[in-house]
């Protein structure tokens, strides 16, 4: 039987590190269950909400909702740690009476009478402390709350947890916990230890680089099934040439502990921003468009279904493609942006000359296709010895405030012939 679990503390928000350790425990249990020998196996969730001061209900629920966008669903829990109390003080007493542990000054030490602890980390393989890693440590602090490498270890145990999986950070804790089991006479589990999460610049992960919390990127258009695909690649690797898109069945499928690395793991959040656009590609519009548009936006359904199609190809995450859609609809105007409005002030009188040109001419346009459309705009550029560019760029600028877009044929047909003339006409006698 295995069990696992994740201990946050509420003390802050689900950040990028907490979230990958929440997944790779979440994806031991998948993996084990479908596949392995042992399918019976189960994730707690635990909070660690013994420091009173730091944690709030509030962060316990942001880490809650972030588990569940993310699908990280657990089976017992969510448990706090702060309820067990009275089990903590009982467990220190029974080390107490066993002279295992010494009061001083109202404190419970417990008594290290090892030299050496030694364990085989399931992703670091054999650690060893000695020397002064090793000295007598409180358990039970004089008011009575106990230490967390004490909470930590009589929680696993109570919890029958048999793995535990949790960041490097925490290898310095290991060894004490270690002689903890072993002094209440209870298994030891299995300890993991996943790498650091660093900034692209090699420093360790942190606001300085930008949003590290998984609700920034939530609000910021990023897919859950590209956050947790990302996540996982944070410093595990599925082997072999596999391409790196992977969804949750795939993962679930693939990961096993020898695939987690023990070097560091780099975020960049450009990669996150890579597979987003992978991962909206291989949802496609019709799952897109409900996040895209409300009801009350009054579209019509093929519209919102072409324009979200439309920009697709070039859009990173739920932001991108709702700017640029909702532009394409008709319901937010095609305000230049920097590199458009640059464009235009090159040449304003060039640009409204391309544009009455535009117009005059895409009016009698019966066959309003992207085949119709794309031979009379050629035909036009070429009657008026005019580059391609000259013309179509100006209706690009026009019609979506950007300088890069689908083609403008194709751009034409989703904005519809009366939009775009509309738009046309107005953005050619805009001063
Ligand atoms: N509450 C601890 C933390 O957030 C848990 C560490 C552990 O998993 O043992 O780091």
């Amino acid at each position: 039987m295995i069990r696992v679990r994740f201990a946050p503390s509420p003390t802050g928000s689900l950040h990028v590190g907490g979230a990958r350790t929440a997944l790779f425990n979440w994806l031991f249990v998948q993996h084990a269950r479908r596949r392995g020998p042992d399918r019976e196996a189960t994730f707690v969730l635990r909070i660690e909400d013994t420091d009173k001061q730091r944690s709030t209900d509030e962060f316990t629920q942001v880490i809650l909702d972030g588990m569940t966008w993310l699908g990280l669903g657990w089976d017992e829990g969510p448990l706090f740690q702060g309820e067990a109390l009275q089990r903590h003080q009982d467990d220190a007493q029974r080390l107490l009476d066993a002279g295992k542990a010494y009061l001083d000054q109202g404190a419970i030490y417990f008594r290290v009478t090892h030299e050496e602890v030694a364990w085989d980390d399931a992703v670091h393989g054999p650690i060893t402390f000695h020397g002064k890693d090793l000295e007598d440590f409180v358990i039970l602090r004089a008011d009575r709350t106990p230490v967390y490498n004490f909470a930590v270890v009589s929680d696993d145990s109570a919890m029958r947890i048999t793995h535990v999986f949790r960041g490097d950070d925490h290898i310095s804790n290991t060894p004490k916990q270690i002689l903890l089991y072993r002094a209440c006479g209870v298994p030891v589990p299995t300890f993991g230890h996943v790498p650091m999460i660093l900034g692209t610049d090699g420093k360790k992960l942190s606001k300085r680089h930008g949003a590290t919390a998984v609700a920034d990127y939530q609000h910021e258009g990023i897919l859950p099934q590209a956050m947790v695909n990302f996540l996982a690649l944070l410093g595990w690797s599925p082997g072999g040439d596999r391409e790196l898109f992977f969804d949750a069945a795939e993962l679930v499928d693939s990961f096993k502990l020898e695939g987690v690395q023990r070097k560091a793991a780099v975020f960049d959040p450009q990669k996150l921003e890579w597979m987003n656009g992978e991962h909206m590609r291989h949802r496609g519009p019709a799952v897109l468009v409900s996040e895209v548009f409300k009801p009350a936006d009054n579209v019509p359904h093929a519209t919102a279904l072409a324009t979200v199609a439309a920009v697709l190809p070039r859009s990173r995450t739920l932001l991108d493609v709702a700017r640029q859609a909702r532009i394409r609809a008709g319901l937010d105007p095609a305000t230049p942006d920097e590199k458009a409005a640059a464009a235009i002030a090159k040449d304003p009188a060039g640009y409204r000359a391309a544009l009455q040109l535009a117009v005059l001419s895409l009016r009698d346009v019966a066959d309003w296709s992207a085949e119709g459309l794309e031979a009379r705009l050629r035909q036009l550029a070429e009657a008026h010895g005019m580059k391609a560019g000259a013309l179509m760029q100006p209706i690009r600028i026009a019609l979506t405030g950007a300088t890069v877009s689908e083609p403008v044929n194709e751009l034409l047909v989703v904005v519809g012939k009366d939009q775009a003339l509309d738009r046309l006409t107005r953005a050619a006698q805009a001063r």
